[in-house]
């Protein structure tokens, strides 16, 4: 169980004490114990080079924090102006990696996710799962608790969709990502899923990111459909002053006056984020633009601007679909789309799928 960090100090202040290249484990320690002894909450933050313990807390005793440069294994002592802090690229400056089974999300490899917006029964979910499969995608998505506008729309199955998901999981190798929208299920949704997805209308429920901070899964964080990006990445930032540093941002589009598309897929978003987390950012042009006829256009060039992954609706009959069916590929245009996306990748260093 983590400490809990936002709460008790209100805005609080975040102070990085760099460590030297070579700092053992016992150096790094020392420092941790000091950051306690002075009242505040350590917290370790490994980079491929060196480490660094951000110290969060109140600021009026920041100054003793300071004092801490003078430690011979201690390179640096600085503050972290963002009003982010852990998840901020001043803290941390080389990509942070999420493993998810064989994936690795913000690796030279981009990861695909795909999947219908909704589990809808056996055979729809293991034929859709099997075909994306085969065409690259390394994770398959699926909605069990569904966030529908409409009371009287398709909610989802619920468990009886998680152990759906997990058979499917097995039978085909793909780690799966399904959304909880509320903690009361946050328990259930663990038993079955690799990574927890917070959808768009849940960007900003508080309580809902404090739990998912306190869970050892991957968080796949939605931006809301009305939220700014420092907005979310203070979102982000709820979940890892919990202790749960895994966070996979995930772009959908926001709301403009713009109603062509369903959203408006920021796509701009992409190099911003990059310049101020080391989260990596999957691009979802599905939610993104609502119409499947725009998706692969939106998925070329969410690779060419640099995303982590994709999440990609796909439904064997989007015609029967229970949900999302107009913006959802079919196996067959999924398949060729990860061909085409091939060469964009490698185009910018990379490759996509596997
Ligand atoms: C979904 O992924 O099916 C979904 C509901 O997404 P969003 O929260 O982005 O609307
Ligand atoms: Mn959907």
């Amino acid at each position: 169980m983590h400490r809990s960090i936002g709460g008790r100090f209100g805005s609080g202040v975040t102070m990085i004490i760099v460590m030297q290249e070579k700092a053992s484990r016992e150096d790094i320690d020392d420092v941790k114990k000091r950051v306690l002894d002075f009242g505040y909450t350590p917290k370790l933050i490994e980079g491929s080079v060196r480490t660094i313990v951000a110290a969060l807390g109140d600021a009026r005793d920041k100054a003793r924090l300071q004092s801490l440069q003078s430690l011979h294994h201690v390179e640096d002592v600085m503050p972290i102006l963002k009003p982010y802090k852990l998840c901020s690229r001043e803290v941390k400056s080389d990509n942070t990696i999420i493993e998810v089974g064989p994936a690795k999300i913000g690796s030279d490899n981009i990861v695909v996710m795909a999947g219908p917006c909704s589990v809808e029964g056996r055979e729809q979910l293991l034929s859709t799962g099997k075909a994306c499969r085969a065409s690259g995608a390394q994770i398959l998505r699926g909605g069990a608790f569904k966030p529908r506008t409409s009371p009287y729309s398709f909610q989802g199955m619920a468990e009886e969709g998680l152990k759906l998901l997990r058979d499917v999981s097995d039978e085909t190798g793909m780690p799966i990502v399904t959304e909880v929208m509320n903690p009361r299920e946050l328990e259930l949704i663990c038993k079955y899923t690799d990574i927890v997805q917070i959808g768009a209308r849940n960007v900003q429920n508080f309580s809902l990111l404090k739990d998912v901070g306190k869970i050892d899964k991957p968080i796949l964080l939605k931006r809301g459909m009305a939220t700014t990006i420092d907005e979310w990445l203070m979102s982000a930032e709820y979940i890892l002053s919990e202790g749960n540093s895994n966070v996979i941002l995930c772009e959908r589009g926001i709301r403009t006056f713009e109603n062509a598309t369903r959203n408006t897929l920021d796509l701009s978003a992409i190099p911003v984020v990059k310049e101020k987390t080391h989260l990596p950012i999957v691009i979802d042009p599905s939610h993104g633009t609502g119409y499947w006829q725009f998706v692969e256009s939106m998925s070329k060039a969410a690779v060419a601007a640099g995303a982590d992954g994709l999440m990609i609706e796909v439904h064997w009959k989007p015609e029967e679909a229970y949900s999302d069916g107009p913006q959802s590929l079919k196996p067959g245009r999924f398949d060729r789309l990860m061909k085409e996306l091939a060469p964009i990748a490698e185009a910018v260093g990379k490759t996509i799928g596997c």
